[in-house]
């Protein structure tokens, strides 16, 4: 699951960004109303925290425009505005969740948790391709009926993988959805990571690979 968080005091955003983190979503920090317009440009999220006062405009004003243009996603505003007619205005505009500053970490995570859960009554909650199964509520992996225990980024990246099951992924994009603005293409972490996906999805001796090198381009989940 990725989530976008439109926050442009910095401290916030990272401390938002580590508690999901921790709860194996993946996240993207925006800190003003120009870069989440990028950033819902450029790929899907699953959700959104949404602050209010940011440094190029309002937040309801970027929520009225995504709400009209289609954007279904949950949507949770944060905000140190807590008067009952900002409250009112942000939940007519389509917000499905209001949590004024300061706000408890827990609270938050709790919240946008249900959010999720609702709007997954109407989508797809569990990946499933050649025995690799994974409930994208409880985050639980199994592979042929067996726990995989994962990290976060194992996660990330395998969420990934099955979502794309069959295509190929470049490198350039892996890096993008896994790893955001924080993967430094030097590196080659990508490819550490795939490795171990390999080691946990192996049906053993002899069995075909899941995962295919394509050489000079990236992967893909066969
Ligand atoms: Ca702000």
């Amino acid at each position: 699951m990725k989530i976008l968080i439109v926050e442009d005091e910095r401290k916030v955003a990272q401390f938002v960004e580590r508690a999901l983190s921790e709860q194996s979503y993946t996240t993207r920090v925006a800190g003003s109303c120009a870069a989440a317009r990028d950033a819902l440009a450029e790929s899907p999220y699953d959700a959104v925290v949404l602050d209010l006062g940011l440094p190029d405009g309002d937040g309801l004003e970027l929520l009225r425009a995504w709400r009209a243009g289609g954007f279904n996603e949950p949507v949770l505003i944060l905000s140190a505005r807590d008067a009952v007619a900002d409250r009112i205005r942000g939940l007519n505009l389509g917000a499905d969740d209001y949590l004024p500053k300061p706000f408890s970490i827990d609270e938050l995570v709790a919240r946008l948790r249900s959010l999720l859960r609702r709007q997954a009554g109407v989508k797809a909650t569990v990946l499933e391709h050649r025995g690799i199964r994974v409930d994208l509520l409880s985050r639980g992996v199994t592979f042929n009926g067996a726990a995989v225990e994962l990290t976060s980024r194992e996660y990330a990246l395998l969420e990934l993988f099955l979502q794309n099951a069959g295509r190929v992924l470049t490198r350039t994009l892996i890096a993008e959805r896994v790893w955001e603005a924080s993967y430094d293409m030097e590196t080659n972490l990508i490819d550490v990571y795939v490795r171990k996906l390999r080691q946990k999805f192996t049906a053993g001796e002899g069995a075909e690979a899941l995962f295919r090198t394509v050489r000079g381009t990236g992967y893909q989940l066969l």
